[in-house]
């Protein structure tokens, strides 16, 4: 029988520095398949905009494999037996994600399974109770791993199934998505503004003021490892590096849904946003699907501390419509923030008036989004 590798492509839609990709082209045949997030079709689990913006990724992947087809089923657990029956299939997919998604993907029952690396900086896992000796174990013990370079797929090994090949999603092409777009966004950051990075990434709204690295590592369209690489070939101590250790903080804990809720459910919380800066900040990310760290904190501190929000219910909104969304990051955020795990201090809590008057004190992002 011949040996077949069928790569599951979930949030890992990028050709370099991806160890299912690379070892897929040692099989006799391999075979790629999208898999959509679990929940799909839930609208408050994802809402439309996020959506579109997960198809507008699916799509650019595709193309960028060239003649390589990726494929795509509402029924994967069939295609797998169906495929079990004629190859010797192994199933490769990158270790990530929470509960959820390991279940997606044991549902499968395939018997051989590979996780492969995650999308992570260091392959050793620390745990680490809060963020401060996590990381400074980690600069002082620890070795970033190298990212792999691009992968050169063989397209005459390429299985491919006609009835499940993937068309093209109906929907427009977001700029911040696509492996080119995030691969040349890094490099024109870092040359242009990694030096501005420390003074400018607390701003409200400003196009360059933070990276806008989320997005494109949320659809794991880059790797984290290639861009710590090219920080610390620039700069290491830039504040930057520190931001993108924060997200590996979260990823090693991995994501703990049992924890205590901390508030209540408060029916039409989306009225009762009485300050004009949380107001503002909740039509942003409705209708961008991206806000920034500074009002993603004075937003969920708002919710947590003055509309009594349990954290659970904001965490889940986020969740719906941030086009950034992971599950580790925007998780363990909330729960810093509502000081059920990860804050020494225990929760933060915000003054929206001192907020606004440091970061906005001439009222121009509140009025641009009232
Ligand atoms: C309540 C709440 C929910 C959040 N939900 C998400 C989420 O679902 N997805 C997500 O990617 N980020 C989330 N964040 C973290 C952070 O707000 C975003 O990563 C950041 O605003 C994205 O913009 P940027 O890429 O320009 O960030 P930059 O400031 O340029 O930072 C560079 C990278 O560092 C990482 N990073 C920055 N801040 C944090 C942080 N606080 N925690 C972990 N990693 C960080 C991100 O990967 C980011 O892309 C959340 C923060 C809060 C307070």
């Amino acid at each position: 029988m011949e040996k077949l590798a069928v790569v599951l492509i979930r949030n890992d839609r990028r050709l370099h520095d991806h160890e299912g990709l690379t070892l897929s082209q040692s099989f006799d045949r391999y075979l790629l398949l999208a898999l959509l997030p679990p929940q799909w079709d839930q609208l408050e689990r994802i809402a439309p905009e996020r959506k579109r913006f997960i198809q507008s990724s699916i799509n650019a992947f595709a193309e960028s494999l060239g003649p390589v087809p990726l494929h795509l089923t509402s029924e994967p657990k069939l295609l797998l037996e169906e495929l079990s029956e004629n190859f010797d299939v192994t199933l490769l997919a990158e270790s990530q994600g929470a509960e959820e998604e390991a279940h997606q993907l044991r549902a499968f029952n395939v018997r051989n399974l590979l996780l492969t690396r995650p999308n992570r900086i260091f392959e050793q896992r620390e745990i680490s109770p809060t963020f401060t000796p996590f990381r400074k174990r980690l600069e002082k013990f620890a070795k970033a791993s190298s990212p792999e370079g691009r992968v050169a797929l063989h397209p005459d090994r390429a299985l491919v199934l006609q009835p499940f090949r993937f068309a093209p999603f109906d929907v427009p092409a977001f700029p911040s998505v696509g492996e080119s777009n995030a691969r040349a966004r890094v490099k024109v950051y870092l040359e242009r503004y990694l030096d501005s990075y420390s003074e400018t990434r607390n701003y409200l709204e400003a196009p360059d003021a933070s990276s806008r690295f989320s997005t494109f590592l949320a659809n794991g369209e880059v790797s984290a490892r290639w861009i710590y690489q090219e920080i610390q070939r620039r700069d290491p101590e830039n504040w930057l590096a520190v931001e993108l250790l924060w997200r590996e903080f979260f990823w090693h804990q991995g994501a703990n849904f049992a924890l205590p809720s901390r508030g209540r459910s408060v029916s039409g919380w989306e009225n009762k946003l009485s300050h004009p800066l949380a107001r503002a900040i909740f039509n942003e990310l409705v209708t961008t699907g991206y806000i920034s760290n500074r009002s993603r904190q004075i937003l969920a501190s708002f919710l947590v501390y003055e509309v009594g929000l349990d954290w659970k219910i904001g965490g889940a909104f986020f969740e719906a419509h941030l086009h950034d969304y992971d599950v580790f990051v925007n998780w363990g955020n909330w729960q810093y923030i509502a000081g059920v795990k990860f804050d020494p201090r225990g929760g933060r809590r915000f003054n929206l008036d001192l907020q606004q008057e440091k970061y906005d004190p001439d009222e121009t992002y509140i009025r641009k989004w009232a």
